[in-house]
């Protein structure tokens, strides 16, 4: 099916139509907020995060994948190694089902590596408890999970004492707080199963206020934007610059213009690294990253033949 994704990622609106049709299967299958199968050590330690290094060492990993049964399915992840130091912000860049989100769903622990370790602060994942690696990090991703509550109680999941004008606060930075004064019963308002219902957009507002409330020492930004207007997109791009400014940030975004000054960019193809560095160490070295960069820049109609071909392998 490679052959038949890869031209599609040349067009966002598509790209985020199979992205909802595959999310929306996730929780027909129940797999979305399954904190499956992770079993916690005995003796795990809550994390403490320090600097806020994240280090991905040798890490290999596939949902049916078994290092010790040869009859198991194949890694979607393979020997995947990068850090990122404290307060710094990280960019997986690729094609659809290349691997990003599952890259970092392994750093919330939704699924635990097959091989290798993840490492915050020189610490195993595996070895600290996982509502305090849970805590510690803020997650926003290309779908909002929404409880049965008020829109308040939506935005203060996971931070307990935070004030009326706190979460206002939020709301605003996040460009929630209009539409949110907009619904029949404003901050009250019941979402969620059975509540209101919200588009998209709205959606990934309240996760992104929820995030800014939460500030946390690690973000995980997973196509945080995808659903919102361009328009809508600009204005929250200031507060989420604010929010990854001084903490360690991982992005994945389709539109390339919203992570070109990241730190790092880490190039994913077929579930490995491919490319790494800055933008500018990229876009002189005239690969992948150059080239999705060109298509969306306008500078050329589609990607150039032989990283489809490359793609269709
Ligand atoms: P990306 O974020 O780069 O688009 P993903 O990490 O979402 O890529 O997906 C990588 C591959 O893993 C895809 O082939 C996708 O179909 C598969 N995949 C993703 N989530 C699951 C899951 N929960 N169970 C089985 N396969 C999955």
């Amino acid at each position: 099916t490679q052959r038949f994704v890869w031209p599609m990622a040349q067009f966002g609106q598509i790209i985020n139509m199979y992205q909802r049709a595959y999310a929306s299967a996730e929780r027909v299958f129940g797999l979305m907020d399954t904190p499956a199968r992770i079993a916690e050590d005995p003796d795990a330690e809550p994390l403490e995060v320090a600097d806020g290094r994240v280090a991905y060492d040798d890490v290999t990993f596939g949902y049916d994948y078994d290092p010790d049964d040869e009859s198991s399915g194949e890694p979607i992840v393979e020997d995947i190694s990068f850090e990122v130091e404290g307060g710094e912000t990280v960019a997986l860049v690729g094609p659809t089902g290349a691997g990003k989100s599952t890259i970092l769903k392994l750093l919330l622990r939704m699924y635990d590596v097959d091989e290798g370790a993840i490492t915050v602060d020189g610490t195993d994942l595996r070895e600290v408890t996982i509502p305090s690696l849970r805590r510690q990090i803020g997650y926003v991703s290309q779908e909002t999970f929404l409880f049965y509550g008020t829109v308040e109680e939506n935005i203060t999941y996971g931070t307990f004492d935070a004030s009326r004008a706190e979460v206002v606060e939020a709301a605003k930075m996040a460009e929630a707080h209009q539409f949110i004064q907009n619904l029949p019963d404003g901050y009250e308002t019941k979402v969620g199963e059975r509540g209101v219902k919200l588009s998209g957009g709205q959606r990934q507002r309240i996760a992104i206020a929820r995030a800014i409330l939460k500030d946390p020492e690690i973000l995980v930004l997973d196509e945080a934007t995808s659903d919102v207007d361009t328009e809508t997109e600009m204005l929250i791009q200031k507060s989420l610059d604010e929010l990854t400014a001084d903490r360690t940030t991982f992005a994945i975004a389709h539109r390339l213009s919203t992570i070109k000054d990241a730190d790092r960019i880490v190039v994913i193809e077929d579930g490995r690294i491919v490319e790494r560095g800055t933008h500018e160490d990229l876009l002189a070295a005239d690969g992948l990253y150059a080239n999705l960069w060109a298509v969306q820049a306008g500078e050329i109609d589609e990607l150039p033949r032989e990283f489809i071909e490359r793609a269709a392998r």
